[in-house]
């Protein structure tokens, strides 16, 4: 450590330490500050609030909203539509729970300056579908960082959280967590009673269509690097549904997204010869999955199913039918808005190949998979939930804290609660965070003790990749290939590849099966091994790294959650092809998994289904 010894260590005590300003993180900020006026909230996010997380580009539609105001939906709604769209898997009391208080939330969001399009007869939300509402979100993402801001007693940019600390007086008790800043290279340890993590979800896990010179550009963000998985798995936190990754339908090479253009412009798909092609595929889909096919809407996997089975029969490519919608100049200008508000991406493609959707339908395809919790998914920590609805099983603290004392999530963070998107991710933030105050208060004086041995250890295992990048850069003359280190972006290419090739990424038609799997965990051993070598060539670098180090860990839980569910329960995300039917009778229920740090050993067990809910 001789090299870097003389850099800074900064101390933050908080009493509320909310990690990753995204939306859950603005909300749980927001939130905590409101309840406890009296305790110090501190928000760090690697990024800046002000743009950081997976809509930092800006939405143009909230997908969630019940618009209980105007008896348009009750919460129970959303929880049937939620569980029909998972194949009958969802925790329905955290659902319910953040379903009741959503609307609340947007119409925060509202006051706080979002312009929310109204339909000119009715005056209410424009409704894009049932339970989307049009926005014009270029700025969501400020307006929503304004409110964490003034709420927090200090807000930390660019520190990227790497490790949680335990509380050396009480295993299993967070105390705060360590990390760097990302611009100074200082080392910062916050001492927390509560920590919520709110990290956001994970791509590029598994190999993306883009590589080389697109290489990038995913659906979900590219900087979502799992460690709202990784920090609480390595703090001995139990994980729900890991196996349930999701895969998106979206136009090609540019991610855009296509539910403006189904649900509002009314667009739909067909084959490369004109032809419907979902009905065609009901019988074979009713044999793998029985009646699951038949709920309404088709659950999200089930219509990637047919299309990648059209796509197999060598019927390709898909195309989106947008001339007819296109011929409206209304419609043609939502079409083009919808881009420019969140994905302008996807218009720059289409003028570079030449497709102007008003006289060419555009091709679809489906994505490489992503792990997240917040989306038509729900990966994430096994959270205890709501007092006034949780069954037993589901509660034994706090609602949102994880199996370990006083460490909470929000949004993609927490699993089993699909369907929360932008709004519910910020609703659940600000659950967690009432939650949190009340824990902090109940715990008066029996505070958690960071161990400064623990802290001190992490310093030098955090910067350790600048010290072998320095010494062993000496043994190359030149390119970026050394005998003695790795670079971030070598280990993050290995990691892909063996993602996509033994876990069921777009390589092997997101097929997978025992054998398969049962490679890609020793082949994820030995990257392991491995990334102890990881060489950083500056701080930039050094964060790569410890993304990389979290991605690899919840690639770990992906792996390990899909050889346990002998099933192939989502059709269209991932296939077991040793076990190619979905299976209640075995498999009605949620997969939990335990990482024990000290022997690499997971631990898996099942846990019950619940429906609270008719
Ligand atoms: C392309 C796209 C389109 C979408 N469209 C819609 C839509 O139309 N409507 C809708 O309602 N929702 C939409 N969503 C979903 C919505 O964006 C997510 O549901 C929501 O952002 C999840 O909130 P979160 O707080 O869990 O994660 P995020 O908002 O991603 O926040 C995570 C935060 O944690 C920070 N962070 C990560 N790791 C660390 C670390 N180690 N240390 C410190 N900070 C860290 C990140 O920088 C980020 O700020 C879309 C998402 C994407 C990607």
């Amino acid at each position: 450590m001789g090299l870097f010894s003389r850099r800074k260590t900064v101390f933050v005590d908080a009493d509320i330490l909310v990690v990753g300003g995204g939306m859950a993180g603005c909300g749980a900020t927001y939130e905590a500050g409101y309840w406890g006026r009296d305790l110090k909230v501190v928000c760090v996010e690697k990024a800046n609030i002000e743009r950081s997380g997976a809509m930092a580009q800006g939405l143009y539609a909230i997908n969630c909203y019940m618009g209980m105001q105007w008896d348009e939906n009750q919460p129970e709604d959303h929880v049937r539509y939620a569980r029909n769209d998972l194949m009958g898997l969802v925790r329905e009391d955290l659902g319910y729970d953040i379903a009741r208080h959503v609307d609340a939330t947007v119409h925060k969001f509202e006051e706080w300056g979002l312009p929310i399009m109204k339909d000119p007869e009715t005056g209410r939300y424009q409704r894009e579908g049932k339970w989307q509402i049009m926005i014009h979100g270029e700025s969501y993402k400020p307006i929503v960082a304004e409110a964490a801001r003034k709420a927090a007693t200090e807000v930390y940019n660019r520190i990227m959280v790497t490790h949680l600390l335990t509380d050396r007086t009480k295993p299993g008790r967070v105390a705060g967590a360590v990390g760097f800043n990302v611009r100074t290279g200082d080392y910062h340890v916050f001492r927390a009673k509560a920590v919520i993590v709110c990290a956001g979800g994970a791509s590029h896990i598994f190999k993306p269509r883009a590589v080389g010179e697109g290489m990038g550009r995913t659906w979900y963000a590219p900087w979502s690097s799992a460690s709202a998985y990784a920090l609480p798995i390595l703090a001995g936190a139990k994980m729900t549904q890991m196996e349930n990754r999701i895969v998106l339908t979206r136009f090609k090479d540019g991610y855009g997204p296509v539910g403006a253009y189904f649900l509002h412009l009314k667009t739909y798909t067909e084959n490369a010869y004109g032809e419907e092609y979902e009905s065609r595929w009901y019988d074979h889909t009713k044999a793998l999955v029985g009646d699951y096919i038949d709920m309404h809407p088709v659950p999200t996997c089930l219509r990637n199913h047919a299309l990648l089975e059209e796509i197999k029969a060598g019927r390709g490519p898909i195309r989106m039918v947008t001339k007819e919608a296109f011929a409206d100049p209304h419609k043609e200008q939502v079409g083009w808005e919808n881009f420019l508000g969140m994905t302008i991406g996807q218009a720059v493609v289409w003028a570079s190949q030449n497709i102007d959707p008003k006289h060419t339908n555009p091709e679809l395809t489906t994505s490489e998979p992503y792990v997240m919790g917040s989306h038509a998914t729900c990966s994430g920590a096994w959270a205890s939930g709501p007092e006034d609805c949780a069954p037993a099983d589901y509660q034994w603290g706090y609602n949102r804290m994880m199996t370990v004392d006083g460490l909470f999530g929000a949004g993609d963070t927490i699993g089993g609660s699909a369907h929360k998107f932008s709004s519910g991710s910020f609703t659940e933030g600000r659950i967690a965070a009432k939650a949190a105050v009340n824990y902090v208060n109940d715990l008066k004086s029996e505070q958690p003790q960071v161990s400064e041995k623990e802290y001190e250890d992490l310093r030098t295992v955090v910067f350790r990749p600048l010290e072998t990048y320095r010494v062993g850069r000496n043994e190359i003359v030149a390119g970026t290939v050394s005998p003695s280190y790795m670079l971030p972006l070598h280990g993050l290419q290995r990691l892909e590849k063996i993602m996509d090739e033994y876990v069921g990424g777009i390589g092997a038609n997101y097929t997978t099966n025992e054998p398969m799997l049962t490679r890609g965990l020793e082949l994820l051993d030995m990257l392991k091994e491995d990334l102890d070598h990881l060489g950083a060539e500056d701080l930039h670098q050094l964060q790569r790294a410890w993304e990389l180090h979290h991605r690899v860990l919840a690639s770990e839980a992906v792996t390990h959650h899909t050889l346990y569910r002998t099933e192939t329960r989502w059709p269209g995300y991932y296939y077991r092809g040793d076990h190619p039917k979905l299976d209640d009778a075995q498999w009605h229920c949620f997969t939990l998994s335990r990482y024990d740090r000290e022997s690499g050993e997971w631990a898996m067990e099942k846990a019950p289904v619940y429906h609270i809910v008719d």
